[in-house]
């Protein structure tokens, strides 16, 4: 692995440059794929989530940022897609050194992340209101506006692309966007704004904040200065963050994960099938909120579709990022103590290990490496049918019906994405239309894909919408402006 150099214990990056964190304090970083640590962070507090929030409004209220039009923010944005495009390599290094995925997996992000700026660059000046018919002496427009400053917190499963998803629909309508990106895993995120900062993005537009959730993250959401907060990660905390919201009277989107079905009917095409299945587990890991962690087989064909995913799941390797494999370590110990957990409580509960894949041999012993397993059939009360394990660990719960597959499929706490695998497209209409959750493909999956398709979920996977040009309406507020004319 290339060695990295990053400026990130330089401390909190607000007004385009480094400021010092005034707390001294640093946070160790750790290469998941190594367990050692390559990098210190800086903890930023309460001090610099002041700074970077009044920094924000004078932006907003005086600076060049906020007297920008519409198409200079999409140019500015269009240079940061550019530079990002052209540190790719740069970047996919460091993510995978940050985060442990494979080379592939990181290279991909780093596309993904240029393409989130490049599209709403094209979108930044398409924006409309319209105008209402109203009594004969009037004219009245509605026109949309940013919400002000708006807090980003994000999490250590995809920096970069989080970081896109995030950033840039939000500076595409005009807010100044203050990012807390997580800290186990952020120096991609950090680098991106040295690059948005040298492509032009005025003072202000954009503050991030690397350290700790309990302590930054929590000084942020508890700042009255604050106008919205975006938030991805864990239920837990996307409801105290949803408090905090509600004590300022402001609004929140919250993006918190799910546990999604494929339905899988003996008519699908196994060809396309079984791989989207298998890599919509495994990619990243199986840290990715939208993975599909539940999958509803049909029992008159059980054992063939079950053969099947097991023959693929099987030949599945975890390495190092430079191994390049299927999949790489989990995050950091904690992680890798949850997966087991779940695995564990799993074999006690007489749930049986249908197939398992392997760890490459030469990997480093210090490393948060687990298997990918598949496990079933599983019973729908059980925790593996119902909680969100963030691994590469798959459920296998047979049904017999359309009928039971619904009901299999919306007997969750959680609504993300879903996924239909049959020939009969009435049937697979039929259920995407009943089957609640915020996406739902038919005979297709791809857990993070698609900037174009608005994207989030239901109950308690959050609310609101991101991605597409649907991020920018949450993004933003309506005002309706009425002249009477006379
Ligand atoms: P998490 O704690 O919810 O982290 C998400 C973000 O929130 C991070 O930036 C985190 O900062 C920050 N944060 C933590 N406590 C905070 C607080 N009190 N106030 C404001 N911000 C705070 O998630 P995690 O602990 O990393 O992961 C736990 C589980 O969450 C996972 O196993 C998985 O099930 C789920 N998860 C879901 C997603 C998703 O994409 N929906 C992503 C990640 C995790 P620090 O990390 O720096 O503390
Ligand atoms: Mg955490």
């Amino acid at each position: 692995m290339p060695n990295i150099t990053t400026p990130a214990a330089k401390g909190a990056f607000i007004d385009n440059e480094w400021r010092p964190a005034e707390s001294g304090e640093t946070v160790a970083v750790v290469a998941p794929a190594e367990g050692e640590v390559f990098a210190q962070i800086a903890e930023s507090g309460a001090s610099e989530v002041d700074r970077a929030i009044r920094s924000g409004r004078r932006a907003l209220d005086d600076g060049a940022w906020g007297r920008m039009s519409a198409l200079e923010r999409g140019r500015v944005l269009m240079r940061i897609s550019l530079r990002i495009a052209d540190h790719a390599e740069e970047l996919a290094a460091i993510e995978a050194r940050d985060t442990g995925k494979p080379m592939k997996q990181a290279r991909a992000d780093m596309v993904a992340t240029a393409r989130y700026f490049e599209f709403y660059a094209g979108a930044a000046d398409k924006l409309h209101g319209e105008t209402i018919p109203y009594f004969r002496d009037y004219f009245v427009a509605t026109e949309r506006e940013p919400h002000g400053v708006v807090a980003h917190i994000i999490p250590w499963n995809y920096p970069a692309q989080m970081f896109g998803r995030n950033v840039a629909p939000s500076l595409a309508v005009g807010n100044a966007a203050i990012v807390k990106p997580a800290e186990d895993a952020c120096l991609s995120v950090l680098r991106i704004a040295e690059l948005a900062a040298e492509a032009g993005l005025p003072e202000g537009a954009l503050a991030v904040l690397p350290g700790r959730g309990a302590t930054v993250g929590a000084a942020l959401t508890a700042h009255r200065g604050l106008d919205y907060i975006a938030f991805t990660g864990s239920p837990e905390v996307g409801e105290m963050v949803q408090i905090a919201a509600a004590r300022h009277g402001i609004g929140c989107t919250l993006e918190l994960g799910g546990k999604s079905p494929h339905i899988l009917f003996g008519d699908a095409d196994l060809s396309v099938a079984v791989p989207s299945i298998v890599n919509g587990i495994v990619q990243n890991a199986g840290q990715t909120c939208s993975a599909g962690s539940r999958v509803l087989v049909e029992r008159a064909h059980y054992d063939r579709l079950v053969g099947a995913i097991a023959e693929a799941f099987s030949k599945l390797r975890a390495g190092t990022p430079e191994m390049d494999l299927d999949l790489g370590p989990v995050v950091n110990a904690r992680q890798r103590a949850r997966v087991e957990r779940y695995c564990s409580q799993a074999a006690a509960d007489g749930i049986a290990v249908l197939a398992e894949g392997g760890i490459e041999p030469g990997t480093p012993a210090g490393g948060f490496f687990v298997k990918p397993r598949l496990f079933g059939p599983v019973d729908p009360g059980n925790a593996l049918a119902r909680e969100e394990v963030f691994g590469p660990v798959l459920a296998v719960m047979p049904f017999d019906d359309e009928a039971d597959a619904l009901r299999l499929a919306n007997d969750s706490d959680f609504g993300l994405l879903a996924g239909v695998w049959t020939a009969d497209g009435g049937r697979g209409m039929r259920l995407a239309r009943r089957i609640r959750a915020g996406q739902v493909y038919i005979n297709g999956f791809a857990a993070g894909g698609g900037i174009e398709l608005p994207f989030g979920g239901v109950r308690r996977s959050g609310h609101g919408r991101e991605k597409g040009l649907a991020a920018l309406h949450e993004l933003s507020t309506l005002k309706t402006i009425i002249h009477r004319h006379g």
